[in-house]
């Protein structure tokens, strides 16, 4: 059968049919997490919805690459280690440890490579040599900044103009700028940094700004043109928009991403998470209350990807709900079929085709549900049928819901 995938892409702002860069092998980015603390549900959203992405490509396409990187530089994870008075590096290995636990719990699969910021420092050297270079970046009381005057896109992909862009988002007014966009590829290292967080460069000691990593480690893992770039609504601007600056600056035969896929926010119980309202709440503090990660996952899956999620209980009961309907249906599978083992249920070829081509339109998960329940529906009509039975097993596993 011949599924053709559409998304939708933000650059251009409508859904667009996905024609890979390269045939049989599609390439995808997303940004992940910085390791300084616990990932929360809107964390956990994007990896969610990044994971189904990810199995609805294996499941079309003969190669898939899927990069997550790690941002294990940052001035929080500095903040964070000074305040538990322990190593940058004990922070960030203990807090990837524990993403990957959690994620694990959500039943997502571990992308093709995860690469570190701390182990790409000369892929991120070599990149702002070469914007400085070109033109594009220039060397300031130790700093190196990328000059946002040299890239007339720049905008494009958030569409904003610089007024709104300077009012609209954290740019922060320096003297050493010369204007206030332009941002910091590289910045020097304060008297009393661990040694683990600053490296050698040609500008002194220091490291890397935010933005730079990800152009550097998409290029190297998946080459300068790719097909999708996929984060959290919240990065598109300044984080995706420099990206794309960088990377087209460095190399201008390239366009960098061709689909910009963008998943909503998070709120919980209608107000934005925060810090000083108390309602951060993390995959960990879910699976401690008794929470299935895999009713978590389904929770997070169920408001459309780009649509605003709202956590709630009841939202959170419902999935818990649903998820136990679908375990009846396993269990009752095994003891009908002389308690089979699950994995012999499980075939690529049975998925429900209707599912897949839900997913394929701009991965439309309210049909992919409705199609679920269909299934149960029939099952219950025709309550020896086999076939049924190893349709709705593998498509729950095919969606990670098992
Ligand atoms: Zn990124």
């Amino acid at each position: 059968m011949n599924y053709q995938i559409t998304l939708f892409n933000t650059i251009n702002n409508q859904k667009e049919q996905i024609i890979t860069c390269q045939k049989d092998i599609i390439k995808m980015y997303v940004c992940g997490p910085t390791v300084y603390d616990r990932a929360h549900i809107g964390n956990a959203r994007s990896v969610v919805v990044y994971d189904l992405l990810y199995r609805l490509l294996l499941q079309l396409y003969p190669q898939v690459i899927y990069v997550r990187n790690i941002t294990d530089v940052d001035d929080k994870i500095n903040t964070r280690a000074k305040e538990q008075k322990i190593s940058i590096k004990e922070l960030t290995t203990k807090v990837t440890e524990l993403f990957h636990n959690d994620v694990k719990e959500l039943n997502t699969l571990m992308p093709t490579f995860e690469p570190k910021v701390t182990e790409h420092i000369a892929e991120i050297i070599e990149l702002i040599k070469k914007l400085l270079e070109n033109k594009n970046a220039y060397v300031s009381e130790k700093h190196v900044l990328f000059d946002v005057s040299s890239y007339p896109n720049y905008g494009k992909l958030s569409k904003r103009n610089i007024d709104n862009m300077i009012a609209g988002a954290r740019v922060e007014v320096a003297d050493y700028k010369k204007n206030p966009l332009d941002f910091v590829l590289w910045k020097p290292a304060d008297f009393d940094d661990d040694p683990s967080s600053v490296f050698e460069s040609p500008w002194g000691m220091g490291r890397p700004g935010w933005h730079i990593e990800c152009s550097a480690m998409s290029s190297k893992y998946l080459g300068c043109d790719f097909d999708i770039h996929g984060g959290g609504a919240d990065l598109q601007f300044p984080h995706h928009e420099n990206e794309i600056a960088q990377s087209c600056c460095a190399y201008p035969e390239s366009n960098y991403a061709k689909y910009w896929v963008h998943n909503g926010f998070v709120t919980v119980n209608g107000e934005k998470m925060s810090k000083t309202l108390k309602n951060f709440i993390t995959i960990h503090d879910l699976l401690e209350l008794g929470k299935s990660g895999i009713a978590i996952r389904l929770m997070l899956l169920t408001t459309h990807y780009r649509k605003p999620f709202d956590y709630n209980d009841k939202a959170l009961s419902d999935a818990e709900k649903t998820i136990q309907k679908f375990n009846k249906i396993v269990n009752e599978t095994l003891t009908i079929f002389n308690n089979l083992n699950l994995q012999s249920f499980i075939e690529k070829s049975s998925i429900a085709p209707e599912v897949i081509f839900a997913l394929a339109d701009d991965l439309n998960f309210s049909k992919t549900l409705a199609c679920l329940h269909e299934i149960v529906k029939e099952i219950k009509i025709d309550q020896n049928s086999l076939d049924l039975r190893k349709k709705f097993i593998s498509t729950l596993d095919f969606l990670g819901l098992i």
